[in-house]
């Protein structure tokens, strides 16, 4: 180890330059890498794609690489700490990346240890979505909350909770996993191993896939054609543009769709009674139509919380929430708020 306080706040005077933090979010697909003032304020950003099949080494040189790159635009030499977001299931407290799904070939990786003998700073590492609720809370929609949860329907349904402006860890880091509550006893199987999970349901990819098994009795209607007629091309997108086009079919996927949310949702705040719940990801892309009725159908199945102090948003970070997350992470630890 290092001395954090000594040497790198003598370091940081001797640049020149403002006191900067580094975020890093690696996806499956591509990774952002930010520079980013303790304020939250975004210095410098630059991607690139993760290229998963040529394995953890090769990828992780290049994220080094890239710091570099974001640090000189900056005008920085070095960081007063790295934070990181990444898909779990990861380490936090060793820093180690632990087989994510999205980054095949990343088994036990020590992640904070190659950063911190590169950078000779503090590096700290959390899932994506828990990075996700802290950048929310901090600079984004969270602002004035200090229970927040944070849901992200995606590809999967992810989650982070923020109980009296701490993230929620619970043991082995495994709390927060809001997409894997069951919402119906013998639904379909989720690739944790459960039935019924709400990520196996009302995610993008269940969405679509319930779709599809619509179609293949019902496949007249405007999904089938705005899909060029084929089966396999439809997407949450395809519903929702089918939606939009009043087709009947569509709707009632939809409609599902939120039904499947609102217990997920009612379930989360009637546990936590937080102020706010922050719910992004792709397939909020819909907007109107999932916002709305979902708050709606949330108002059926809460009762003992006061619902009207419940604030259900849109995410405010935009496409920099991964980043901003990164660095929200580094902060609560460097705070010692983590
Ligand atoms: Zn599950």
């Amino acid at each position: 180890m290092f001395d954090k306080a000594g040497e790198t706040v003598s370091r940081g005077a001797q640049d020149g330059a403002a006191k900067l933090l580094v975020g890093i979010d690696i996806g499956g697909t591509k990774v952002a890498v930010a520079t980013a003032e303790i304020g939250g304020r975004i210095v410098a950003k630059r991607k690139m794609p993760t290229e998963v099949e040529k394995g953890p080494q090769y990828t992780i040189q290049k994220i080094i690489a890239l710091v570099r790159q974001v640090l000189d635009d900056s005008g920085a030499a070095r960081p007063i700490a790295v934070g990181v977001g990444c898909g779990g299931p990861l380490d936090p407290d060793e820093g180690v990346i632990l087989s994510p799904p999205n980054l095949p070939g990343w088994d036990a990786i020590p992640l904070r240890q190659i950063l911190e003998d590169e950078f000779r700073t503090y590096v700290y590492i959390d899932n994506d979505a828990n990075a996700a609720a802290l950048g929310e809370y901090r600079f984004g929609a969270g602002v004035e909350a200090s229970n927040l949860v944070y849901i992200t329907v995606s590809t999967g349904i992810g989650g982070g909770i923020i109980v009296n402006g701490r993230l929620l860890q619970g043991i082995r880091a495994s709390a927060g996993e809001i997409g894997h509550q069951t919402i119906l006893r013998d639904g379909v199987r989720c690739k944790c191993g459960n039935r019924g999970c709400l990520e196996a349901l009302a995610s993008g990819t269940a969405i679509a896939r319930r779709a599809r098994e619509a179609l293949a009795s019902r496949p007249n209607g405007r999904m089938m054609a705005i899909a060029g007629g084929d089966l396999q091309k439809v997407t949450t997108e395809t519903v929702v543009q089918a939606v939009r086009e009043g087709d009947s079919v569509a709707l009632e996927i939809w409609n599902e769709t939120i039904e499947y949310l609102s217990i997920g949702v009612a379930n989360v705040i009637t546990t936590l009674a937080p102020d706010m719940v922050v719910i992004g990801g792709g397939v909020t892309e819909a907007g109107d139509l999932l916002y709305a009725p979902l708050r709606q159908a949330v108002g059926k199945r809460v009762f003992l919380v006061p619902l009207d102090r419940v604030k259900i948003v849109s995410p405010k970070l935009g496409t920099d929430v991964g980043v901003v997350g990164a660095i929200a992470v580094a902060l609560q630890h460097l705070e010692g708020k983590g």
